[in-house]
């Protein structure tokens, strides 16, 4: 063992520098946070859940798709798992409503049979192949050609960003300290310790720390002197459709797979809009989400071929993610053999939302490995407490949620019947920018798109936190919406 690993070992507190906030960061500070640790968990942008996390297919899947042989297959499988108990300690919209897969001919029957043997090798629950008329059973929409398929109870589907949010809520109770804006950029080592520099001259010390920076960790890892890999954005786009679409299926639809992606879906969102995307394009620039009509045609043809009715009038939105992509098809996430102290938490694309739990579990394991001392807090209690949201209640009972507070009854978002309360609540939380709003409350995600809601946010966000109308953003530095006198 070397001297640095004694000499951190003995500290009673390790203090633990978490790099990015997205979902796997996240869920790797929410499990540490029930250790006698200091944790800082450390993120570029202004909220959390702003990279990677914030855009892709919000499905937890059901263990059929990658082979036993890969670390992420196993991941997979716990991190769905651990669902059900997250859903009630936290605040974040989940349905277990199950996975088809659609096979449109004999030849992808053949595929199908395939993922059925994967699937059960995994150890996937309740994986079921399906006949022509059991896929019509259970989606009476599908298109007249599907031969047959496999369905997966065990699949479903939440809102990313709103786990994101809750879960980093849960590790904050618990003691961890978020910085944000916080744009890691110089690295060195100094008395056996790590310490990092922000771009605005912050500087934290810590004994460990985790790269979890999604599509920057090559960079992240290259300023801690350790391992060289490459990390190139696959971009998917989306369409976003309104709530109201005849298309809406009952359970998440999967074409058979691609050598390079899942292919493209039909998603029912755990809000009750459908998904159909993601597409799949290797790109160069790390910040590139545009997206472009020649992909997103694509995606109507193939989301027609598994349920007909997909109508292009129902389209509220577009937009795209970036998979995190290395050379090598698993996650990459391990001890550094180059620099103390460090784990590698790299290479997390799909189903990285899925395993993300399991990944705070496996990381919690090797930070044990490397020495870091983790003793079990007594008063650890993650639950968090959940915002009412007046749409999920009936008019007689959202009299009582008025009468104990009358901002219940002001609706900023009529597409998505968000209330002030609810508003003010995420305001209040700390989410103080358009788009954390967005993901906090779902205000500006229905069908005009903030057209009717973004001017009320922004004099709530005035309201509460006395900023001035020019300082408020979309998404935090670079993207202020109003400029110039009122
Ligand atoms: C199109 C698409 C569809 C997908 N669909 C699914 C799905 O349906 N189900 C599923 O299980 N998975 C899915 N995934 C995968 C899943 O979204 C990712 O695995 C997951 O979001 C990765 O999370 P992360 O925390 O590792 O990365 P991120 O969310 O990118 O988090 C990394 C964070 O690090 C921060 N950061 C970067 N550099 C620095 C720095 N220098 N200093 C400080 N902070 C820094 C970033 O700001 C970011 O917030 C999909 C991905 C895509 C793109």
């Amino acid at each position: 063992m070397s001297d640095n690993a004694t000499t951190t070992q003995s500290r009673a507190r390790p203090t633990i520098a978490v790099i990015g906030a997205g979902v796997s960061g996240a869920c790797i500070s929410m499990q540490l946070s029930a250790y006698e640790t200091d944790i800082v968990l450390l993120d570029r942008e202004a909220d959390v859940s702003f990279g990677v996390s914030k855009a892709n297919s919000g499905i937890i899947h059901g263990g059929f798709h990658h082979s036993p042989r890969y670390l992420k297959t196993r991941l997979e499988i716990r991190g769905n798992q651990m669902f059900d108990r997250l859903q009630r300690e936290l605040d974040f919209p989940f349905l277990r409503c199950g996975i088809l897969v659609v096979a449109l001919s004999d030849e992808e029957m053949k595929y199908i049979d395939h993922l059925y043997t994967q699937g059960v090798a995994n150890g996937a629950i309740g994986i079921e192949m399906c006949s022509r008329e059991r896929m019509f059973e259970l989606e009476p929409k599908l298109n007249s050609d599907c031969v047959g398929g496999l369905h997966a109870p065990g699949g479903g589907v939440i809102e990313p960003y709103r786990f994101v949010f809750s879960v980093v809520e849960s590790a904050c109770k618990n003691g961890v300290q978020l910085m944000t804006d916080f744009n890691v950029v110089a690295a060195e080592r100094r008395n056996d310790r790590h310490v990092i520099h922000a771009q605005d001259g912050r500087v934290v010390q810590a004994d460990y720390v985790v790269n979890a920076a999604g599509l920057h960790a090559d960079e992240v890892s290259r300023l801690f002197r350790a391992e060289e890999f490459t990390i190139s954005p696959r971009k998917g786009e989306y369409y976003l459709l309104d709530r109201m679409t005849k298309a809406a299926p009952q359970r998440v639809l999967f074409p058979v797979p691609t050598r390079i992606s899942k292919g493209m879906l039909v998603i029912p969102t755990a809000e009750g809009t459908v998904l159909i995307g993601p597409t799949a394009q290797e790109i160069q620039d790390k910040s590139d989400l545009s997206t472009n009509a020649e992909q997103l045609n694509q995606i109507f043809d193939q989301a027609r071929k598994m349920i007909p009715v997909v109508s292009q009038t129902d389209v509220i939105a577009a937009f795209s993610g970036l998979r995190p992509a290395l050379q090598d098809a698993d996650f990459y996430i391990d001890i550094s053999q180059q620099a103390p102290n460090l784990i590698q938490v790299a290479g997390i694309q799909s189903p990285g939302l899925t395993a993300a739990p399991a990944i705070g579990e496996y990381v919690k394991d090797l930070l044990k490995k490397a020495g870091c001392r983790l003793t079990e807090k007594s008063d650890y209690d993650p639950s968090v407490t959940k915002v009412p949201r007046i749409r999920d209640f009936r008019p007689f009972e959202a009299d009582e949620l008025l009468q104990s507070n009358p901002a219940y009854g002001n609706l900023v978002c009529r597409c998505e019947t968000i209330s002030e309360a609810e508003v003010v609540e995420a305001i209040r939380r700390g989410h103080t920018t358009l788009d954390g709003i967005k993901y906090y409350t779902r205000a500006q995600m229905g069908r005009c798109q903030g057209g009717f809601c973004t001017y009320r946010i922004i004099k709530l966000i005035m309201r509460e936190t006395g900023m001035d109308y020019d300082q408020i953003t979309k998404r935090g530095r670079g993207s202020v919406v109003l400029s110039g006198r009122l």
